[in-house]
């Protein structure tokens, strides 16, 4: 598989949209969570549990809280070199951007929590079963996470399409 270069876009594989795709089917309605970590050229995703409703309110259906399994093993592999490149979450409103909720976890002093991460939000309405999950990315940029192109590499390196969506209001 060809390197996938570092940027400003949102570049995924495929089969990890896939992946993150029928993680949050299987969550819904509850938010799935996770993140996407790469290594030189390695790159692997965490399907983390959402722990929200240990917290709540808000329930795991209007928030995500990763579990501190997941969290030791995120930190024990960044001590091993990985990074944290993306941070996905499910929206089973159907809201695709980032919350107001979202934006102050990822930027809880006006600096970003994890600094070159990029989030993901897999969007659907939990009731339409049949339909297929939104993706929207965002990376920071001039001081907040803005809406960013997404691109969707097949794992050849040869095709891809532009899943952008248009920017949405706050929720
Ligand atoms: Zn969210």
């Amino acid at each position: 598989m060809r390197a996938i270069p570092a940027g400003c876009d949102l570049i995924l594989v495929a089969s990890e949209l896939e992946q993150i795709g029928q993680h949050a089917h299987r969550e819904a309605p509850r938010e799935c969570c996770g993140v996407i970590l790469t290594r030189g050229t390695g790159r692997q995703i965490i399907e983390a549990k959402n722990v929200q409703d240990l917290f709540g309110p808000p329930s795991a259906e209007r928030a995500f809280r990763v579990d501190d399994g997941s969290l030791q093993r995120i930190l024990t592999l960044c001590q091993d070199g990985w990074r944290v490149a993306v941070i996905y979450h499910s929206h089973t409103n159907g809201f695709p951007g980032l919350s107001a909720r979202d934006r102050e976890a990822a930027v809880p002093a006006g600096r970003p929590l994890y600094p070159g991460a990029e989030y993901l939000v897999a969007a659907k309405r939990a009731r339409h079963a049949d339909g297929a999950w939104t993706f929207s990315a965002y990376a920071w940029e001039r001081g907040e996470y803005r809406l960013a192109p997404l691109t969707v590499q097949e794992a050849s390196g040869a095709a891809s399409e532009n899943l952008a969506a248009s920017d949405a209001p706050l929720g």
